[in-house]
């Protein structure tokens, strides 16, 4: 048998475990934290739960897909429902709109509660549905850095539409042009943040993420984010994969230009293919640091950070579903602050995901769990405590205003993420949620290949590589990889 190693229980390198394993590969899991998932993990305080990291779930059939390779039924070992409303959002004249999961109920929605016509919102989605077929083939399932990918037909019809798909224009512009209201031009722009960036800079491509929350839908776990890593660990285990934790990598062992395994906890572990799950720039930092440096693909920006507050909140408000946005004054003035001033700005667009209000056992009776988040820069040494101080007092303040409420005194539990945490706890560089930023038109092909160009037997998944951050491309660039061994 051949014997691969993996880098890494997060959920790319849980998801190559398992192609691996499928494949007949005999599978190593090494982590350095004492449980699976990374940044998929979650927190159990006085009878809180709270999803620690993802709490958006967009293209289940990636999760499924594992299941299905390993000759499962998926739904026997993995739930989950489709919602009916995405988002609720807020802002603070008064103004709230459900975004329902059907495309003209969230149409009809914004004419009557903001003035845009719905024939916008319905045109809006059907061009995010055609960037999606044109380069979702190109872009999300294959690599970028292997010839067969540009010479095809499918290839050759998308560059034909390529004025059409947003390359040229910033996704603020694109906005702008496509919405008469300026709320509706916010609302579709925080799409930005779904990956780290800024829709004033990011291109009017990444106007793809719509179409996979209101044409595809989202989705939720009926036992919680957690539940994604959980069951595939599971199923992992399941497979033969043997997993070792409080398991930190220090080198990857290379000789003659051929990755031959690692060294852990002083001990080398030898095998024939090794695959990293860990951020890029830190592993070229440490586990690679003797190896030739890709420092242009090093250098990129990164995307923004988060700070959260997971509370224990002793009531319930009845306005709130599982996704709540609230929504800044100024939009642009808080990514200028995010991106161009590495700082926070006093007005910050707040969100708040409660689990509970699906899954009831993660409060306590007429209590809720809020994930309250807000979009930071990521960390360049800043001077993080009085920031988050500050931001805090800003936040229950906005929160004060919009559901009209006093909502310190409810705060029974507070657990704390930020990003020197998110970098210590998953090996982020600078705490950034998604690996490098995609502000520039050219982002695509400045992640680091799902191989090594420099050294044989080594290969990369995670949101640090293509296709980049997030459960589905994480996925996704397991599977790009594995095809790739093949
Ligand atoms: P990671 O989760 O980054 O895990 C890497 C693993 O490698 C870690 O477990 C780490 O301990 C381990 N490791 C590192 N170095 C070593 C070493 N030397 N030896 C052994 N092990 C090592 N995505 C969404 O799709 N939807 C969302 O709503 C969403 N929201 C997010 C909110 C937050 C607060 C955060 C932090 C992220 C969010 N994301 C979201 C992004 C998503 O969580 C990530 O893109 C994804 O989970 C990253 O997975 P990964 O496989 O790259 O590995």
């Amino acid at each position: 048998n051949q014997k691969s190693i993996i880098i890494g229980a997060g959920i790319a390198g849980i998801a190559a475990a398992i192609r691996l394993a499928v494949k007949g590969y005999q599978v190593e899991v090494f982590e350095s934290n004492p449980y699976p998932g990374g940044k998929l993990s979650e927190i159990t305080r006085k009878g809180y739960r709270f999803d620690a990291g993802p709490s958006l779930f967009t293209l289940p059939e990636q999760v499924e897909e594992l299941f299905l390779l390993a000759g499962k039924i998926p739904s026997e070992h993995f739930d989950y429902i489709k919602l009916d409303v995405a988002c609720h959002y807020f802002w603070e004249d008064g103004k709230s709109l459900k975004a329902y999961g059907d495309v003209n109920a969230f149409a009809e929605e914004v004419e009557t509660k903001l003035g845009e016509p719905s024939e916008n919102i319905r045109k809006a989605l059907r061009s995010s549905a055609y960037i999606y077929e044109h380069l979702a083939p190109l872009f999300m399932h294959r690599s970028l850095h292997q010839w067969n990918t540009w010479v095809n037909p499918q290839a050759l019809r998308s560059y034909l539409k390529m004025g059409k798909l947003g390359i040229f224009d910033t996704m603020n512009g694109a906005n702008q042009k496509q919405f008469r209201q300026e709320k509706t031009v916010q609302l579709f722009n925080r799409y930005a943040t779904y990956n780290g960036s800024n829709p004033y800079e990011t291109p009017a491509t990444l106007n793809i993420i719509p179409h996979l929350e209101f044409n595809i839908g989202a989705f939720f776990p009926k036992k919680g984010m957690h539940d994604i890593t959980q069951s595939l660990y599971k199923l992992a285990l399941d497979l033969g994969v043997k997993f070792h934790f409080n398991a930190k990598v220090e080198e990857i062992l290379v000789e003659k230009k051929q990755a031959l395994g690692v060294k852990v906890n002083q001990q080398e572990v030898l095998a024939n293919l090794i695959v990293n799950n860990m951020d890029m720039v830190n592993a070229y930092k440490t586990i690679l640091k003797k190896q030739k440096q890709p420092q242009k693909l090093l250098d990129q920006a990164k995307s923004s950070s988060a700070l959260i507050f997971y509370w224990g909140i002793k009531k319930e408000f009845s306005e709130l579903d599982l996704h709540n946005i609230l929504f800044s004054n100024n939009y642009k003035e808080e990514f200028e602050h995010i991106f161009n001033k590495s700082s926070i700005y006093h007005d910050p667009t707040v969100y708040i995901n409660i689990t509970s209000v699906y899954k009831e056992d993660d409060a306590p009776k007429g209590c809720m769990n809020w994930f309250t988040m807000i979009n930071v820069p990521n960390n360049q040494d800043q001077d993080w405590d009085t920031l988050i101080q500050e931001a805090r007092k800003n936040i229950i303040a906005k929160i004060n205003r919009i559901l009209k409420t006093d909502i310190e005194p409810l705060i029974e539990v507070e657990e704390i993420l930020e990003p020197r945490t998110i970098e210590s706890k998953t090996s982020s560089a600078n705490g950034a949620l998604y690996g490098n930023s995609s502000n520039n038109r050219y982002a695509a092909f400045l992640r680091h290949a799902n191989y090594s160009s420099e050294i044989e037997n080594l290969y990369f998944c995670g949101g640090s590589v293509h296709p980049g951050g997030g459960i589905p491309l994480c996925l996704l660039s397991a599977k790009i990889m594995t095809e790739m061994i093949d």
